[in-house]
């Protein structure tokens, strides 16, 4: 029942937190507007304040600090939402995601047709 379903904990949080941001990068416009860069540029800042883990949104704010979103296009945006998440993921000891797949894993689904 909904009396099991919890607070999020840091990795669960983390998890769907992820997935919103790459998704929101994988559906970015080609095309942005001005405002709509200077937006989603605000738009990561302010996350970075606000996100519920204080210690990731301090390492969080440094890293936009040292490469500032590029909301230039969905690609730019993708990539560099790929290298912020990479920072975290060699923070931790994890492997290094391929970015060059980033519109597969997001977007399109594998090239192997294993989404479809
Ligand atoms: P996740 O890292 O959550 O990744 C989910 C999926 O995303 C993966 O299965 C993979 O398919 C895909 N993926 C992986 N890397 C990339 C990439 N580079 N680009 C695109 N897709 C990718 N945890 C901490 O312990 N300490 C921290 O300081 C910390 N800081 C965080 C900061 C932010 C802004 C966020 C959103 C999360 C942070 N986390 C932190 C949580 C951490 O990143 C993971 O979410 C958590 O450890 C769960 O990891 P996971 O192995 O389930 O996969």
């Amino acid at each position: 029942s909904s009396h099991n379903d919890c607070p999020l904990d840091k990795d669960e949080l983390g998890r769907n937190t992820w997935g919103f941001l790459h998704t929101m990068a994988a559906y970015y416009p080609d095309n942005p507007s001005k405002n709509e860069q200077e937006d989603m540029k605000k738009m990561m800042h302010i996350f970075s304040k606000f996100y519920p883990c204080e210690y990731c949104a301090e390492d969080f704010q440094q890293s936009i600090k040292r490469d500032e979103p590029d909301t230039r296009n969905q690609y730019s945006f993708s990539q560099w939402m790929c290298r912020m998440h990479n920072e975290v993921n060699v923070k931790l000891g994890k492997a290094k995601f391929d970015c060059s797949r980033v519109n597969e894993r997001w977007r399109d689904g594998w090239n192997d047709g294993s989404c479809d």
